[in-house]
């Protein structure tokens, strides 16, 4: 195979999807790859991780595998609405700003309606505003509520928040969505159990990531109420999103869940986020633009100082919550971060 330049090997902290695949969930890829399997999901390794969530969630949900993010988002949400009705959304929510219009494609229409929000959560205020806002024929009807835990700037919704806008959705008829695409990261800041998080508190459905938690590919969709998941094996085939060798999208999980990797590679990006966060504090010109709740620092500066920063080959998102954000990955190196803030220091002596 031809060599790949150096330069693009050094880690980076402008994704945590920039991140490889850990050893957990490349260990049951191989295991998964012995031999032959029946396709589409009639295979045991599918069975297993399907197992393995209803055991970590402690409950007997409905689980199903897709691609990416956007797709399990898109998905779940359409199969929470008819083309008449409406998701209630924050103005931050990535199916809001990053998912191409693909939640209003899937459903065949169902509009986001957008609450405005300081932190990127949404609040049973803005939530009760937007479901009484009309009730006219003439507006789509409000029928489900997405929240990102933990949100797109890294904050945590606590469970007493999860439980307050699960309340307000049951007053309202609204089923209640959650983007988990880094939703393991919010287990490890929070120190709570998988089931508290969701279902305990009222969620319904959940996209569980495990691309940003060190998969090669591939997110879990758990409907809790399992009535809520009628026919999504076809909304999914339609969609291309039905795996044809699916043991290599629930293989992965196997390993990521029965050895614990999961929580510890979330554990790992979270301690990362604070040792960044804690050779930032007292450098001159940088500071906070958010608690460190999860996997990322989000840093206000001067657009030179980034500029200089980007120069000198770091590689950070400056268009994601209106500072510069550093995320941090299952494999992020404590030796890189340090690097880091030397370059950092010395951009600011
Ligand atoms: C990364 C991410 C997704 C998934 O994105 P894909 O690129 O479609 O896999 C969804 N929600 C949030 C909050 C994300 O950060």
């Amino acid at each position: 195979m031809t060599p790949i330049d150096e330069r693009e090997l050094k880690q980076q902290f402008a994704s945590d999807n920039y991140a490889g695949i850990c050893p957990e969930a490349r260990m049951a890829m191989d295991a998964a790859n012995r031999g032959h399997a029946t396709a589409y999901g009639d295979d045991p390794w599918t069975e297993k991780a399907a197992d393995a969530f209803r055991k970590l969630f402690e409950t007997d949900c409905e689980v199903y595998f897709v691609f990416n993010g956007t797709a399990a988002n898109s998905l779940a949400l359409a199969s929470l609405c008819q083309s008449y009705h409406s998701v209630i959304c924050c103005d931050q929510s990535h199916v809001e700003t990053d998912e191409c219009g693909a939640p209003e494609f899937f459903s065949n229409g169902s509009k986001l309606l957008v609450a405005p929000s300081v932190d990127g959560k949404l609040t049973p205020d803005a939530i009760h505003e937007l479901a009484i806002k009309r009730n006219d024929i003439h507006y789509p009807k409000p029928r489900a509520v997405t929240v990102t835990q933990p949100t797109e700037t890294g904050r945590v919704y606590t469970i007493e928040e999860l439980r307050a806008i699960s309340a307000i959705c049951k007053r309202h008829g609204l089923s209640l969505h959650m983007d988990g695409a880094r939703f393991a990261n919010a287990c490890a800041g929070l120190g709570c159990s998988p089931a508290d998080m969701t279902w305990r508190s009222g969620v319904d459905v959940l996209c569980f990531g495990g691309t940003k938690n060190g998969m090669a590919v591939g997110e879990a969709v758990l409907f809790f109420d399992r009535g809520l998941a009628a026919d999504f094996d076809y909304r999914c085939k339609q969609a291309g999103q039905l795996a044809s060798k699916m043991r290599f999208l629930s293989a992965p999980w196997v390993g990521m869940l029965e050895s614990g990797a999961w929580l510890k590679n979330a554990q790992h990006a979270n301690d990362c986020a604070r040792r960044f966060a804690a050779l930032i504090e007292g450098v001159q010109g940088v500071k906070l633009a958010q608690p460190v709740e999860a996997n990322s620092v989000f840093l206000q500066a001067e657009a030179e100082l980034l500029e200089r920063l980007h120069e000198m080959g770091w590689h950070f998102y400056t268009f994601i919550g209106g500072a510069a954000r550093f995320m941090f990955a299952w494999d992020s190196d404590p030796e890189r971060i340090d690097a880091f803030c030397r370059d950092l220091k010395e951009c600011t002596a």
